[in-house]
């Protein structure tokens, strides 16, 4: 997977966004406060016009701008936090011009591990709780040598078993949590973005 790979998972993301901007949206009315959809459309069309304007060369370049321009055009939790996921992927990928699927597995696991360091674990209702089964799948299919669009199916699927498994929980970090046991009951709308991020890397890998 070269820088190409990568850029075209950023378009399928922005239009994966863009078609679901409403309903991520609806999500967070339900336990928070209705910008999500809003949020990422704004943060990845601002990613587009980065990535169109500076060109990166490198999986790892590209994946940091993605970062950094999310950090600084989302306001709310989920731009420093998705920031902080997309850079660290990309300082996994370090100079690299092509990424194997073992490397995407620990870019993925990196991103993981940066998202838990500011604040949430599995089973708090957050992102992570659809973020974390993908990286456990990707590993899993790397480790029984999955073709790459398999491996790739497997994350994607794992992220949405995840975000769904969201709904019956309640939520321990962020907005959501303010609503105590009110918040069951509902889809966590990081959890769901995320499985639509997962979604658009295995349509990358079929472009
Ligand atoms: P805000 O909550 O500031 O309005 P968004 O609506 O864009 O920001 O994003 C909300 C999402 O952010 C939640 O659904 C949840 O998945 C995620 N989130 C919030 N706090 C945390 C945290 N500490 N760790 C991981 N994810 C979090
Ligand atoms: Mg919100």
């Amino acid at each position: 997977m070269n820088s190409r790979f990568f850029a075209s998972w950023i378009d399928e993301i922005a239009a994966a966004v863009r078609a679901r901007r409403d309903h991520l949206t609806q999500l967070d009315a339900a336990i928070g406060d209705a910008d999500h959809g809003a949020n990422l459309d704004r943060g990845f069309t601002a990613v587009r016009e980065a990535l169109a304007g500076a060109s990166p060369q490198t999986p790892g370049a590209l994946l940091v701008l993605v970062g950094s321009t999310l950090i600084r055009k989302v306001g709310g939790a989920s731009g420093p936090l998705y920031g902080t996921a997309f850079r660290e992927m990309g300082k996994a990928f370090g100079e690299a011009a092509e990424i194997s699927p073992a490397e995407l597995s620990a870019g993925l696991d990196a991103a993981l591990a940066g998202v838990r360091r500011l604040g949430a674990a599995e089973g708090d209702k957050t992102m992570v709780d659809a973020l974390a089964p993908a990286a456990k799948a990707l590993a899993q299919a790397v480790r029984d040598g999955l073709r790459q669009e398999e491996a790739l199916e497997a994350a994607a699927a794992a992220a949405g078993q995840g975000a769904e498994a969201t709904i019956p929980l309640q939520a321990r970090k962020g907005r959501a949590s303010y609503l105590g046991p009110r918040s069951v009951g509902h889809e966590d709308p990081g959890a769901a973005s995320t499985a639509l991020i997962l979604g658009a890397l295995r349509a990358a890998a079929s472009v």
